[in-house]
């Protein structure tokens, strides 16, 4: 029999994780049955360290790429908006609200909160979380600066005081987004989500009802109206996004323009921290961002999760967070069973799977170095057609010394006996089809969907190309603007001729149920 898959999960979780994995047939790993390096897919809360990315062997992957704090952390998130305010104009940059770190940036915070109190009154309210805390814990809403006090580092944000309310109750959206590489950068963000609301109306008269102003669930599942069935809103205080698209459209409301919006938000976000994310083509992400839809239906990002929750609290979690956490299995691109590990191990004798010869061996493409790069591509050139996709991973050239190091600490075998196939000797073996995956100008364009992972990045031809070598942020965010244009006057388009290339790839219109293909929707 072929070995299984193989994954890891750090303190146990999380269950779903378990759950959705076991069921699709892969083991979890037994640190006590198995080797050091006997797994595929390690899974952590946490993040990793430095040396877990350098030692990673070329069939592992892990759930989170190097240094992403830079979007996840508030203080983090906070300063890097701001730079690229600074550097991209604040009209680009305005979706998410003015932010102070404290202690810091506290004149700086005197100086808006002073000037907003004599233009405005003091109608203006603020919000107070501590940078390094989840799930609303410490927050506080105020209106005066007497009521500012904390004892740890906070950011003071402005506070959306106009949210859009379903029935008088507020919410925002939780969009998932994985970042399945950040060299190129390439995004797909899930079709379904979560909508969180909060569980007592909206009121600005009290400020300290967390039940009315925070739309976390770990606050509002406490709370003393969680199953008392709201109007409109229901039991409980999570809806899926499905649920909230048939809402706005028997609205009459337009959704275009938001889902394109928060697309916008998802992708210049990303940019703040591309350019800097170390390469880890063995990584993938998936991140959990909350938008909030103001009065207006302007979306503002209010922060990027780390290890977005994964636990069942309700029906909607259920409905979301299985097929979410299936198709993030699925944009990883494993095959049933992990021929590269397999045989590793059998020609070290100590596993002796049973390898089945007839059955094609769909590995990933290892990244090779620059140099060998070209030799590597006339080499696989004939046999790669543009229906397949090379699926890259991490530069580990010298796993085989790596593993025969480890072994050697564990005195189990001398190193000279531990020797790994050559990935480059089975290079033909490891293309891995992959279901609407095309090439535009030579390069591997990424499929448009898997499963309801929607493809957002790259979006056309310029952005593939300006994504490949050195993210060109310039480029991409012209691109940007062109098409959040377009969609806001698509009619004009109609008559407007095809971008050269253009016609070669496609992209869907995310956010939408039944998603059109842009061009499609441009040319109707
Ligand atoms: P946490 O990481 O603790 O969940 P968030 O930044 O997500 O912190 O804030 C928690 C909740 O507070 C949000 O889900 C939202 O309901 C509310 N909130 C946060 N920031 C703002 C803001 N600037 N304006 C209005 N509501 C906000």
């Amino acid at each position: 029999m072929a070995a299984s898959l193989v994954f890891r999960l750090h303190n146990r979780g999380p269950e779903l994780v378990r759950e959705v994995l076991l069921e699709r047939g892969w083991e979890e790993y037994d640190e006590k049955e198995q080797e050091e390096e006997d797994w595929n897919l390690y899974w952590r809360g946490s993040a990793f360290c430095k040396s877990e990315y350098h030692n990673l062997l070329p069939w592992q992957r892990l759930n989170h790429h190097p240094k992403t704090a830079g979007i996840t952390r508030k203080d983090c998130l906070a300063r890097n908006l701001r730079r690229m305010k600074a550097t991209f104009g604040s009209a680009l940059y305005d979706f998410s609200p003015i932010a102070f770190i404290l202690p810091n940036d506290y004149t700086r915070f005197l100086d808006e909160y002073n000037k907003l109190r004599l233009t405005r009154g003091p109608s203006v309210y603020w919000i107070c979380k501590p940078v390094d805390l989840s799930r609303g814990r410490g927050i506080f809403i105020f209106e005066d600066i007497k009521d500012l006090v904390y004892d740890c580092s906070v950011i003071v944000q402005r506070y959306i005081s106009s949210p859009l309310l379903i029935s008088g109750y507020k919410f925002d959206l939780r969009i998932y987004v994985c970042v399945k590489s950040f060299h190129p950068l390439t995004v797909y963000i899930h079709q379904e989500g979560l909508v969180r609301f909060a569980t007592e109306k909206y009121s600005l008269s009290s400020l300290k009802n967390l039940y009315a102003h925070l739309t976390n669930t770990s606050i509002n599942k406490f709370g003393p109206f969680y199953k008392t069935q709201k109007e409109r809103v229901g039991q409980g205080c999570k809806w899926t996004l499905s649920k909230f698209r048939h809402f706005l459209h028997s609205q009459d409301i337009n959704q275009l323009l938001l889902w394109q919006r928060i697309n916008n938000i998802v992708t210049l976000t990303l940019l703040t921290i591309a350019p800097s994310v170390p390469s880890c083509p063995n990584c993938v992400e998936l991140f959990g961002f909350d938008i909030l839809i103001d009065v207006k239906f302007k979306p503002w990002l209010l922060e990027v999760n780390y290890s977005p929750a994964l636990t069942l609290d309700c029906q909607a979690d259920v409905t979301v967070k299985k097929s979410l956490i299936s198709d993030l299995i699925d944009l990883m691109n494993y095959t049933s069973t992990d021929r590269l590990r397999e045989r590793a191990y059998q020609k070290h004798g100590h596993k002796q799977p049973c390898l089945h010869a007839d059955q094609p061996s769909h590995v990933p493409i290892p990244v090779l170095p620059k140099a060998k790069q070209s030799k590597f591509q006339k080499k696989t050139r004939s046999i790669q057609s543009s229906q397949t996709q090379a699926l890259p991973l991490i530069k580990t050239l010298h796993w085989s010394e790596k593993i025969n190091r480890r072994r050697t600490r564990h005195h189990e075998q001398p190193a000279a006996s531990w020797k790994l196939p050559s990935i480059y000797r089975y290079i033909q073996l490891f293309i891995i089809p992959l279901e609407g995956t095309t090439a535009v100008n030579g390069q591997h364009v990424p499929p448009l969907r898997v499963g309801d992972f929607i493809r957002t990045f790259p979006f056309n031809t310029a952005t593939l190309e300006a994504s490949q070598h050195k993210l060109d942020v310039k480029i991409i965010i012209q691109e940007l603007h062109k098409l959040t244009a377009q969609l806001a006057d698509w009619r004009s388009e109609e008559e407007e001729e095809d971008v050269e290339g253009e016609e070669d790839f496609d992209s869907l219109l995310w956010g939408q149920k039944d998603p059109p293909l842009l061009r499609q929707y441009f040319k109707p």
